[in-house]
Formats: C-alpha cells, structure tokens, sequence
C-alpha cells in the first residue's frame, strides 16, 4: 500500500536557487521587472529598498502600488535564506549564523566587530571542492555554487543586523571577506557579479569600498589571472600554508596542479596591475609547517617575489573536531613570525575569532548536518 508523503518530503529539490533582483545587472532588474507586468523604473525603486533600506518587506515599501504589491515583491526578492541558528561569543563582537537556503543547503557567515570596522566574513559555495585536510568545510566536498544574490544576500543581512545593533551599538558593516565556505575562485562568474554588486553605490549595490573586500583563495591560478584582469581593488589573498611544494601537495591539493611558483607569479601580476598588496594566508599548524626554517624559507621567497607587496597573515589552527592537528605553541609562532619578518616581510597573527562557537571554516555546518 502506497501512503502519500507529506509535501516537505515529496517535493522535488530544485538545485537552482530563485532568480533574485541581485543576480541581475542593472538593466536585467528593468527586464525582469518588466517581465512582472510592472513598469521599468519600479525596478530601481526595489533596489532602493533592498541594498540601501536592506529591506525586502513588502509592507515597508510603501511607494509601490499596494494592489499585488506583495507578490510582486515575492517575485523579485524572494526569500532566498533564512536562519538556522545564530551564535554570539567574544563579548558580543563575533556573531556566527547559519542559514538554510530554499533546497535544504546550509551555510554560514560570521560578523565580527573591531575597533575600527565591521567585518562579514561570506560563503561563496555551499561545501568545498578543494580537499586542504584541516579545514572542516574540505571534508565534506562541494554541494553546490551559490547564486550571487545568495552572496549578496549574506551581505544584505549583516548588514542589517550591523545597522540595526546586533553587535552592540549599531555600526556600518564596512569589509567583507571571502573567507568562508567555498573556494570563490571556483565560483567565478557568480562571486564576480557579487563582488560588483557589493561594491556598486546605492542604490545599485551595497556601497561597500573595493578597498574592504577580500577575495581568498587557495591558488586557482587562470581564475587570479582573471581577477588581475577585471582591474578591480579588491584585495587578493592567497592560501599559501607552506614555502615548499613537497608540503603544500599535501596540504592544499590543488598544488598538485598549480605549483607555488605559478601561484606567486600569478600574486605578482595582481599586486603589479592593482597596486595593492596580495595577503598571504598561513595557518600555522604544530610540527607540520611551523618550523623556524620553513619560516626563513617562506619570507626570503616572498621577499624575492613580491618584495613589499606582500603581507603574511599567519592564522593559529583552529582545530577540527578529530582532527589529528593542533595550533603551534605561542613560543613556535613568535619565532615563525620573526623569521619571516627578518627577511623583510611584513607578517602578523589573525585575531582568532569565535573559537567557542565552531567559527572554523566549516565548522557549524558540519555540526548542524550532523544533528548535534
Ligand atoms: N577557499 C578559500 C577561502 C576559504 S577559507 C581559501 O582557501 O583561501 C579562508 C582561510 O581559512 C583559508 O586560508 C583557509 O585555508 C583557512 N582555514 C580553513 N580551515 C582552517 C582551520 N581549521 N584553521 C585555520 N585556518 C583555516
């Protein structure tokens, strides 16, 4: 005997996320406006609401004509997340949400308070196709690509949550930073179109400066080139781990592909063209790549290479849960970090965030997906 399901159960999971006012340019909105049975200039009005109100309420919208208003909203801004479990630590300074998009998917994002700026650090991907073996979100593989207005959505909310006082006194989300889910690179023409529409004046875009965004990623060395290419100001980082290839192979396994000598000279062609130091990420892992001459190495060859436009961000494990690796020892870490800097290199250690919430990459997903 066949029993009916429960809907939630027999719907078909659509993989494609709704197309939303902030996957479209400009003149896409007034399309797909026009498309609604609504005159072209109303697409400008919702762009108002949305990047600048950071509203997608109809009730709030109160210049459109209020016969289908609601609907009409519902097409163009359609609800494209909504929130899991938020988590607050560091006094209030770290906020850590996880959404649900419309299929199931989860991500997160992280808000982070400093003294003087407000950082949303975003998902680009829902899962990793990248394998780097400390990283949480790596384990599980890559689910999908997020739609722009997913990333951009991200944005939206932070910076609501910012505005509207959720760390505290009410602030302006001011850089934003691919660092978490996903390899953007990966997901170029998506995370591209997010990045402009991020950056784009209100009521365009969200009105963030190029300058505050970070682009990170683990060395794609065709999509750098790419990047190099759109001539924007966005900051560069690059996931480097270790100075030498025989370790990077193991640790970032794209190296297998793109060696660290192409990934430099790749980092090399972004400062050149931009003008803007590239960051070079290093997660300093105990006994793995912590070692004083890995630290020698590691600055001599980006002082040969990027000479002073570089900036190394050494960033203490944050360990997985079962994890076999672990943080280095504070006296390990000052002397890594002294090293680097003697051969020239600028170099400090990323502020850990959020240790007590499972703020690593990946962490609070894993969690959730599992049931805990
Ligand atoms: N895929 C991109 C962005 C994602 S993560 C990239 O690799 O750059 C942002 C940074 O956090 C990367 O440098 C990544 O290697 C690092 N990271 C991931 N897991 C970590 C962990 N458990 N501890 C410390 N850093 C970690």
């Amino acid at each position: 005997m066949t029993r009916s399901l429960p809907l939630i159960f027999s719907a078909p999971r659509r993989a494609t996320p709704p197309t939303h006012l902030a996957d479209l340019t400009p003149t896409g909105r007034a399309a797909a406006v026009a498309r609604a049975g609504q005159p072209a200039y109303r697409a400008k009005q919702l762009a108002r609401h949305y990047f600048a109100g950071l509203t997608r309420d109809a009730a709030e919208m109160t210049d459109l004509p209020g016969a289908g208003r609601a609907e009409f909203v519902e097409t163009l801004l359609p609800e494209l997340l909504t929130e899991v479990r938020s988590l607050g630590c560091d006094d209030g300074d770290t906020r850590k949400t996880l959404w649900r998009a419309h299929d199931g998917t989860l991500i997160e994002s992280v808000l982070m308070r400093y003294p003087d700026r407000i950082t949303l650090c975003v998902s680009s991907q829902a899962g990793c196709g990248m394998a780097c073996p400390f990283c949480a979100t790596g384990q599980g593989g890559l689910q999908r690509n997020l739609s722009a207005a997913e990333i951009i959505e991200q944005v939206r909310l932070a910076a609501r949550a910012a505005r509207d006082g959720a760390l505290g006194a009410p602030g302006r989300l001011s850089n934003v930073v691919f660092m978490g889910m996903g390899e953007p690179l990966a997901n170029y023409r998506r995370v591209l179109t997010a990045v402009r529409t991020i950056i784009a004046a209100p009521p365009a875009g969200l009105g963030i400066s190029a300058r505050s965004v970070t682009v990170s990623t683990v060395g794609l060395v065709p999509a750098i080139d790419k990047l190099t290419a759109e001539r924007l100001q966005v900051r560069l980082a690059v996931s480097l781990h270790a100075p030498d290839d025989k370790l990077r192979d193991t640790l970032v396994p794209v190296n297998e592909r793109w060696k660290i000598d192409e990934v430099l000279t790749a980092a090399r062609g972004y400062a050149d063209v931009t003008g803007r130091r590239v960051s070079i990420e290093y997660a300093l892992i105990r006994d793995v790549n912590d070692q004083p001459w890995r630290g020698d190495l590691l600055g001599s060859l980006l002082h040969t290479r990027l000479g002073r436009l570089v900036h190394v961000n050494v960033i203490p494990l944050n360990p997985t849960p079962g994890s076999r690796w672990d943080a280095s020892p504070k006296p390990v870490q000052d002397e890594f970090v002294r090293r680097v800097r003697a051969q020239g290199v600028a170099c400090t250690v990323r502020d850990t965030r959020g240790q007590e919430i499972a703020a690593a990459c990946g962490q609070l997903a894993a969690q959730v997906g599992a049931g805990k």
